[in-house]
């Protein structure tokens, strides 16, 4: 049996594992990252994590690493880290990795490490051009080709979060304006809910409490009309960026992930309803919208990917 070692650094937690060549999980574990104590401390907790599970494995072909921020492909190095992970920016992981322990080491963005789980072991196996979309506080995007990562010219393709929906629409974090990802991701969800809830709108909702996704969800459930309202207006706002994903990429499975997936299959046959009425019948008849299956294991499963579909 082969083994890769997956480690999946995100803003809270390292998760980890070990993954043997059919993509089976043989064990797995999660520490805090301590983002914190910046760059170099979390470099030296990965290599402690790789050391410490090298002991478990019996053939290593290699190491795979799924992280936040934005990764640059070809040298597996962050090239651009928010403040969630202090001093991440500029890290040469893949350099590292491959010095100190001598295997191929498969360095890559965490949505893009999250589509290849889905497609080695998850949503979409067996499927061939497909895009993985996450609705979380933000929106990240993945577009797989015959099993690779499609980049772009400078690496940042699948940026769907900053497609423009509105020309003189809400300020983004990303210095434009009107972008998807100010309508459609869940913190978007929120505040349409907050505003109408600060006009004096009626709702079991309290404008006074942190209101989370799930706390809308639930509302909608029990039948509270402004929940009920905002949420089809969300579903709209989230199929008309699927649309233009559809007619520009021709997708033949829309993996959606991130916090919203947990609302399960009947929500996201809601988005493929509202977003088959949006896209010309011949682009319609064999897409398939999807919850993503993996959960918490994508991340390592598709890192594990990368290594072993070779080539790194
Ligand atoms: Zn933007």
């Amino acid at each position: 049996m082969a083994d890769i070692i997956a480690i999946d650094i995100g803003g809270t937690n390292i998760k980890y594992g070990i993954i043997d060549h059919e993509g089976h999980i043989k064990n797995k574990g999660i520490v805090p990252t301590e983002a914190y104590n910046g760059g170099q401390a979390l470099m030296d907790k990965v290599q402690n994590i790789v050391k410490q599970e090298i002991d478990h494995t019996s053939h290593l072909l290699g190491i795979g690493v799924s992280s936040a921020g934005q990764i640059e492909p070809k040298t597996g190095s962050v090239r651009f880290a928010t403040d969630n992970l202090p001093g991440w920016t500029g890290m040469p992981i893949k350099d590292i990795l491959t010095k100190r322990f001598n295997v191929p080491v498969y360095v890559d963005n965490d949505v893009n490490c999250a589509a290849l789980g889905e497609f080695w072991q998850g949503a979409a196996q067996h499927r061939d051009d497909i895009i993985m979309i996450t609705l979380g506080t933000g929106i990240g995007g993945a577009i797989v080709k015959e099993g690779r990562i499609f980049y772009g010219a400078d690496g940042a393709a699948g940026e769907f979060g900053h497609m423009m929906l509105y020309p003189d629409g809400i300020r983004c974090t990303c210095g434009l304006t009107g972008c998807y990802e100010q309508y459609a991701s869940t913190n978007a969800l929120i505040r349409m809910v907050t505003d109408r809830l600060n006009k004096g709108e009626a709702s079991i909702l309290d404008e006074n409490v942190a209101i989370s996704g799930k706390d809308i969800f639930e509302a909608e459930k029990h039948g509270d009309r402004l929940a009920m309202d905002v949420i089809n207006d969300w579903i709209t706002y989230i199929s008309w960026g699927l649309s233009i994903i559809v007619h520009s990429l021709n997708p033949s499975t829309i993996i959606i992930g991130g916090g919203v997936s947990a609302q399960g299959k009947e929500f996201i046959d809601r988005i493929k309803k509202k977003t088959i009425q949006l896209v010309m019948p011949s682009f319609a008849e064999h897409l398939s919208i999807k919850p993503a299956e993996l959960s918490n294991d994508a991340g390592i499963i598709g890192a594990a990917y990368g290594v072993m579909r070779g080539d790194i």
